[in-house]
């Protein structure tokens, strides 16, 4: 597998750390856990989107384009790692925040990764739930180029077969530090969302022959629609990596909607459980959307005996831990005045 065949920017502080979690692993009793810290990819405070701006900003910037125009959540950390993309890359930022929880209050709305949106200098629009947020990119980027602009539309989440790229890059860089310390993954353990996270590492880890499952916690979608979306992804990116779009078997890509609580970006006990025991016993923040329900699941997982001990598992933290600022009040914390 040779990634240099398709264009790429080295944006992110690569590789990242992989690291055991012996105090949680105690914790737990269960499988030994580790960590990929991909949470610490550098460009504006990390997180998984920066591996898949490689790629993508790589191929806006061999189209000529000079503005790029994207779509999230509110608290999207996309969002706010393509607005440091295009600052360092001297692009022109559009992006589309879409109301997705209903909330309002000042720090969801404002702190958090709008804060630092606005910090890299993008221009911010917001759509009420349920748009559609395509066809809204597409009207914003026929304005722009109106104005004379030539802008490149990233999907929501940087999720094609181009952003997968930097998934499937990041499973040969988890492959060759587990042989580099002859540490045997039993399992490999992430949040899912868009999909490119999932679909990238589960193309590069059965390309690969590495025998490590991908199990993705699903944010969001139910499991099933979740496991298509993935599945679509992994074969659209196959195809365009040169391989057969049957590389892969359907039964590999395997994701489970049972943490996702009232909704997308909704609060769980599970989760600020998770993000209570990691920050206390590893010193490691997780977010209230992503990473956060992602731990919450491995718990459960391993308190219902899924994983045997002995086993290696490995959670991939996808970052996000900025909008622990858009969400202070729900850790029952005391609140200083
Ligand atoms: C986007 C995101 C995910 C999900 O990754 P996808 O590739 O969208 O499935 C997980 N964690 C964090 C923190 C994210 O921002």
């Amino acid at each position: 597998m040779h990634l240099s065949r398709f264009p790429r920017l080295h944006l992110a502080h690569l590789p990242t750390p992989l690291e055991p979690m012996p105090r949680i692993s105690d914790e737990l009793g269960g499988p030994n856990i580790w960590i990929k810290r991909d949470d610490c990819t550098g460009l504006s405070s990390g997180g998984n989107k920066t591996r898949k701006l490689e790629f993508l900003m790589a191929d806006a910037v061999a189209q000529g384009a000079d503005t790029v125009i994207t779509q999230g959540a509110t608290q999207s950390n996309h969002a706010r790692q393509t607005c440091a993309a295009a600052a360092k890359l001297d692009f022109e930022c559009h992006i589309l925040l879409e109301d997705r929880t209903g909330y309002h209050d000042e720090a969801y709305a404002c702190n958090g990764n709008v804060l630092l949106d606005q910090l890299h200098g993008a221009t911010i629009s917001t759509r009420p739930a349920d748009s559609d947020m395509n066809a809204e990119m597409e009207q914003l980027a026929q304005r722009l180029r109106d104005d004379g602009k030539t802008p490149y539309i990233i999907p929501g989440g940087g999720s094609n077969e181009i952003g997968a790229l930097g998934y499937v890059n990041a499973a040969l860089e988890l492959i060759h530090q587990a042989n580099e310390r002859s540490l045997r993954i039993d399992h490999l353990l992430h949040a899912t969302g868009s999909t490119g996270t999932q679909a990238g590492l589960v193309l590069g880890m059965e390309a690969m022959n590495s025998g490590i499952p991908v199990y993705g916690v699903s944010v969001r979608a139910p499991k099933q629609q979740q496991e298509e979306k993935v599945y679509g992804l992994v074969q659209r990116t196959a195809e365009y990596m040169g391989y057969s779009p049957d590389l892969v078997a359907r039964e590999k890509v395997v994701a489970n909607s049972d943490y996702v609580g009232e909704g997308y970006g909704l609060p769980t006990d599970a989760m600020i459980e998770a993000v209570k025991m990691l920050a206390r016993y590893e010193g490691i923040l997780l977010d209230p959307v992503y990473a956060g329900k992602g731990f919450s699941g491995l718990i459960d997982l391993i308190r219902k005996g899924h994983f045997k001990k002995g086993e290696n598992v490995v959670f991939l933290h996808t970052g996000g831990s900025v909008s622990l600022f858009a969400y202070p009040k729900i850790f029952g914390l005391p609140e200083y005045s």
